[in-house]
């Protein structure tokens, strides 16, 4: 079954909305308490009271009962506006709604639409974070995420004069992000360990763990040692999102991991320079060494690819890279998604000029024509690449905030003025089929 036959068996059918992860995945700050259906949606808070009487209000929110109650009646909670902005192209476009629905057995979207609203659902899939400790401080992150970036702030300063960020991302040290020290009882950690304990390694098909760097924090470590003590009693699968940074200790993660099914999620979405300007921090041939090693130990890697103006230049070199090692490990051993930037909004494709956006547009249309029949590539990742060409065409999705424009193009130059000089980066120099627009801004 296609993802569009799913979708109009199995979600339409239920309803216009109906999204299974408003029910079965959580992405859980616990740094600061927050939560989120999928990364998509704006996070909300926990209150600590709830999570010492019921640690499972990590995840059943009245914010969350709230948007189940929109879906089940096929109204469109506003927090998934991600998801009603690609299905509004039109063409049919696959939103994520389908891929983080599609995930889980049928029986389980039955069951989800049958359960009353005030009923506690347990996870299936989970994504978590202990603390924002990392070592990158990549130019669409924030302090929120990264301790890297709070020293940017606390050493440099607020970034100035950007006028579109009504979030301020880039002008504090987002201090409420980490709420507690790393010798605190974190309530939100101890509720997390204590459903993990009761409920949760019963039930969840898989628990991701993201950060900052996951692999910086000694929680990461405590989680994976309980699942190689505890082999055999629980079915979840773990997998990890790391930068796979230089710093990043392979070895002693494959050491760890042994005999264990673990799978890889790395952030990458272009190469060379470009990427290393983007992720600041990277050293980008360290990042490929680092990602052998795990495919020539048996690992699958799965690279999430964040879309933004400047990845453009040479995701199509990314893309062929990930081609090559899908070749030599095999089709399913390498996975990509083509995730679509929208904030920062000022870092978005569609603050390029239409001249670029057409150039890209095209570069990308000839590489899926490419390979839209090499035996290699997944049907998501044909989809995610189609539905990103019609993201960077100028007719299908025009400038939506173009009043905003001047604003975002504005900050467009600010940011990067002041991300060359705090770290020490050239801007033209990463992006030379950039330089002429930017010089311009
Ligand atoms: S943003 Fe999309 S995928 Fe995420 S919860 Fe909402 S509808 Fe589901």
């Amino acid at each position: 079954m296609n993802d569009l036959e799913f979708r109009q068996q199995h979600l339409d059918t239920k309803s216009a909305s109906f999204c299974a992860a408003k029910w079965y995945n959580a992405t859980i700050w616990l740094g600061s308490g927050q939560t989120t259906s999928c990364h998509h949606p704006p996070a909300h808070h926990v209150t600590e009271k709830e999570v010492i009487i019921n640690p499972a209000a990590l995840h059943n929110t009245k914010q969350k009962r709230d948007d189940r109650a929109k879906m089940l009646a096929g109204e469109r909670p506003a927090g998934c506006e991600y998801c009603w902005k690609i299905e509004d192209m039109g063409r049919d476009a696959i939103s994520d709604r389908v891929y983080k629905s599609k995930i889980y057995p049928i029986e389980s979207l039955d069951e989800a639409f049958s359960t009353p609203v005030h009923h506690d659902v347990n996870l299936r899939t989970l994504e978590i974070a202990f603390d924002r400790t990392c070592q990158f401080a990549c130019s669409y992150c924030n302090p929120a995420f990264s301790s890297t970036w709070v020293n940017d702030i606390r050493k440099n300063g607020p970034y100035l004069k950007l006028e579109s960020d009504g979030r301020n991302h880039f002008t504090h040290t987002h201090d409420s992000a980490q709420l507690y020290g790393f010798n605190d009882t974190n309530p939100y950690i101890t509720a997390f360990f204590e459903w993990w304990e009761t409920d949760l390694h019963k039930t969840l098909q898989e628990l991701r763990i993201t950060g900052g760097e996951p692999l910086m924090s000694g929680h990461t470590w405590k989680l994976i040692d309980w699942f190689r003590t505890n082999q055999g009693k629980s079915a979840t699968r773990l997998a990890i999102n790391s930068n796979l940074g230089a710093d990043v200790d392979v070895d002693r993660l494959l050491l760890s991991i042994q005999g264990m099914q673990v799978e890889i999620y790395t952030s990458m979405e272009a190469t060379g320079i470009a990427a290393e300007y983007i992720r600041d921090g990277l050293d980008y041939s360290a990042w490929q060494a680092n990602v052998t090693k795990l495919l020539n130990a048996g690992i699958t890697v799965h690279c999430m690819c964040t879309i933004n103006a400047l990845c453009l230049t040479t995701l199509t070199d990314h893309l062929n890279q990930l081609l090559a090692w899908k070749h030599q490990y095999g089709r399913e051993r390498v996975n990509f998604t083509l995730n679509i930037l929208r904030f920062p909004s000022f870092q978005s494709a569609l603050v390029l000029s239409d001249v670029l956006r057409t150039r890209f547009n095209q570069v990308l249309a000839q590489w899926l024509a490419h390979n839209i029949a090499n035996p290699l590539m997944q049907e998501h990742e044909i989809n995610h690449t189609q539905r990103l060409i019609d993201y960077l065409d100028v007719v299908k999705t025009p400038h939506s905030d173009a009043f905003d424009m001047p604003k975002l193009l504005n900050d467009f130059k600010q940011f990067h003025t002041q991300y060359d000089h705090r770290r020490s980066k050239h801007f033209g120099t990463a992006f030379p089929e950039l330089k002429e627009w930017y010089n311009f801004l």
